[in-house]
């Protein structure tokens, strides 16, 4: 399965690419900013020992996981374009991380990174959509059936520009007159997976096909 993550940007933006449209029974995601939303934010994390998993993160995850949904981290990680830790530190977290919650009963569908500079004004820095596109083209997702959660505006908007229709922002204080519509404001993890449950109880495209027939 791990082999199976995305190890970086491709070499063709995601934004170049066309889509195919989406099908009937194409799956949404669950779009997750990892520092912050996942494990505490202390700033660059990049070992284990710094990896603070937030309290309920497990069990929110695999109540989504349950429910039908895909489980996307999508991530800012300029600490490797900034020269601060190297691209396989990244990689020997995300695999520690996703065998952990693969373990909790929650696995990841991907782990989607921007490694570049700031300064590299990239397609796939939030709040650009990059890694939501590429995600979604190479996972066959539904953005306009998924949520983004995240603990920035910047996330919010990665999602917004994405074409991603519901959003969540946790563990921020951000002014109201900042949000847009599709825009709304959470505790934690596990009161926006209250918010995405409570909405949509149960997400299988097969059983939404059969309702199609
Ligand atoms: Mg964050
Ligand atoms: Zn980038």
């Amino acid at each position: 399965m791990i082999d199976d993550y995305q190890s970086g940007p491709s070499p063709v933006p995601a934004s170049t690419r066309s889509r195919p449209p989406a099908e009937a029974g194409e799956r949404g995601a669950i779009f997750l900013d990892r520092d912050g939303v996942l494990n505490e934010d202390r700033g660059f994390v990049h070992r284990r020992e710094d990896f603070h998993l937030l309290p309920g993160v497990r069990e929110s995850l695999r109540a989504l996981s349950d429910a039908g949904w895909a489980l996307v981290v999508v991530t800012n990680q300029s600490g490797i374009g900034r020269g601060l830790y190297e691209l396989a530190d990244f990689h020997r977290l995300t695999e520690w991380m996703c065998r952990d919650f693969a373990r909790a009963g929650a696995p990841l569908s991907g782990v989607y990174f921007c490694p570049h500079h700031p300064d590299a004004h990239c397609r796939c820095r939030k709040p650009a959509p990059g890694l939501l596109l590429e995600a979604a083209y190479e996972l066959g997702l539904s953005l306009a059936d998924s949520w983004l959660v995240g603990d920035r505006l910047t996330d919010l908007e990665a999602g917004r520009l994405a074409g991603v229709p519901r959003r969540v922002l946790v563990h921020a204080c951000a002014a109201s007159d900042q949000l847009h519509e599709g825009d709304q404001v959470a505790a934690d993890l596990a009161a926006a997976t209250q918010k995405i449950l409570e909405t949509s109880p149960v997400h299988r495209p097969e059983s939404r096909r059969e309702c199609d027939v």
